[in-house]
């Protein structure tokens, strides 16, 4: 029996081992899947603006290379495909610059009712444009928590112009200071940006988050966006040790709230 519980104790560490390998290789493999599909995701992301690019210029050298009209439309069409191009570079390097010291927690002090103030004077021409009303509900400055002021800035800019872009025809801003909404004996601060637009099938809020999720295409492409914006949200909250709420019905509207830790 003595030998046979030996065997028994060794057998269980050979299969710990084993089962362990095995789970750091199925880690390994869906790290490289998730790589090469986000090689795909941006090549293809790049080509598409690039694709239509080439397109205007063999046209404008070419069959319209008398036509001042022509020129003029297909002109103002490259600027625009070169933008988003552009967006989607920029967006791409806010995520890897967020990626690449996520682990390592910022410590500056950061007056969130001042970014929420700046935020919305950035944006309140583009929400004009569009016929919205921006409301701010936030307490006299300052309200301080630490962290990093333009991480947080793109958090909420990317916030208000989702809801800008997404949204009916008022969108409001709270910031309140209140506990953690997962944890209410930490204290923290917590802000809401809510649009009254077209919502979000609960079946898409799962991944909202993911790199290049889009609810509609479609829409996304022609209102400018890249699919990054929430995904960059997402690795900003959670370097602040914050929490990311989504909220959401069809046809009523969203609401996003991020809750963000206040130090003592
Ligand atoms: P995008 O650049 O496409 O806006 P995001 O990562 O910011 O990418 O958002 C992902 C998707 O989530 C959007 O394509 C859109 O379908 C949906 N979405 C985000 N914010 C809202 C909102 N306020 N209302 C409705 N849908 C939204």
């Amino acid at each position: 029996d003595g030998v046979d519980s030996t065997w028994r104790a060794h057998a269980g560490k050979i299969g710990t081992s084993a089962l362990v390998t095995f789970e750091d290789l199925s880690a390994a493999e869906d790290a490289d899947q998730m790589r090469r599909d986000f090689v795909a995701n941006v090549s293809h992301e790049l080509k598409t603006p690039l694709t239509a690019m080439i397109g205007f210029i063999e046209t404008l050298r070419g069959p319209a290379r008398d036509d001042a009209g022509a020129r003029d439309r297909f002109l103002g069409t490259m600027a625009q495909e070169a933008s988003r191009m552009n967006r989607l570079v920029e967006d791409l390097l806010a995520l890897s610059r967020v990626e690449a010291n996520e682990r390592v927690r910022p410590r500056e002090e950061v007056d969130v009712a001042s970014i929420l103030a700046s935020v919305v004077r950035v944006l309140s021409m583009q929400a004009e444009a569009r016929g919205i009303d921006v409301v701010c509900n936030a307490p006299e400055p300052p309200v301080i928590i630490r962290g990093d002021a333009d991480q947080l800035r793109q958090v909420f800019a990317n916030l208000l112009e989702n809801a800008i872009k997404y949204g009916g025809k008022t969108v409001s801003l709270t910031l309140t200071e209140h506990a953690m909404l997962d944890d209410l004996r930490r204290p923290g601060v917590v802000v809401e940006v809510r649009d009254d637009g077209v919502g979000i099938d609960p079946m898409h809020v799962p991944r909202l988050t993911e790199r290049f999720y889009r609810v509609d295409s479609h829409r996304s492409r022609e209102v400018g966006g890249t699919g990054l914006g929430l995904a960059i949200v997402k690795h900003i909250v959670s370097r602040h040790r914050g929490r990311l709420r989504t909220r959401s019905q069809v046809g009523q509207g969203t609401c996003f709230t991020v809750s963000l830790p206040r130090e003592p």
